[in-house]
């Protein structure tokens, strides 16, 4: 379909970035281009709604800093709020903090606490789902909201670094799996 064919033509493998033996996947020219960001925007919207093209969510959550610039037009497309999950010490008010490892060393990510209702049924936003680390953070701060996270939605996922496993029982909605 479009937004497939989309990711196979305009995303870029940059060997050894950001370090030597990382093949890094490259989406700014997907970004760049107007017929390839509609279709995978218009894939992704596709996971916050039922089989009636009925929207299912009241938010759309992108975790930074790719993830904001998908899940925005995600939001809108859907008639849903967007709210972001950002790095640690960036977000003003009180925050929810959940910590991760990475290959070296730890990563924070956070959500203001009223950033989403207790009820609210949430659609996680990013570009890449690698080792899921990331996600499976995104999911604990939508819970430490009391709301309840319906599904992970991403371009590509890197099917050989089991991220999909990390996330747990959530539906994961991957345009494409390499
Ligand atoms: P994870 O936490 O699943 O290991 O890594 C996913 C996060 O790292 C995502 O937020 C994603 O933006 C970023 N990431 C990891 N590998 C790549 C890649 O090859 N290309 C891009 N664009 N992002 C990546």
């Amino acid at each position: 379909d479009a937004a497939r064919e989309a990711l196979e033509r305009l995303v870029v493998d940059v060997p050894d970035f950001p370090e030597p033996g990382v093949v890094f996947k490259d989406i700014t020219p997907l970004l760049a281009d107007h017929a390839g960001l509609s279709a995978v925007v218009e894939a992704i919207a596709d996971a916050g709604r039922d089989a009636d093209g009925a929207t299912v969510v009241d938010k759309v959550v992108g975790m930074e800093a790719r993830g904001f610039i998908l899940a925005a037009p995600v939001a809108l497309a859907l008639g849903a709020g967007f709210v972001p999950v950002r790095k640690a010490g960036k977000l003003p008010r009180g925050a929810h903090a959940v910590s991760y490892a990475l290959e070296y060393g730890e990563a924070t990510l956070e959500l203001h606490h009223d950033a989403v209702a207790p009820g609210e049924r949430v659609l996680l936003v990013d570009d890449v789902l690698a080792t899921g680390g990331t996600v499976r953070a995104a999911r604990e701060l939508v819970e430490a909201c009391g709301a309840t996270p319906v599904g992970v939605a991403v371009l590509l996922e890197l099917g050989f670094l089991a991220g999909r496993d990390a996330v747990g029982d959530l539906p994961i909605h991957s345009i494409a799996v390499i």
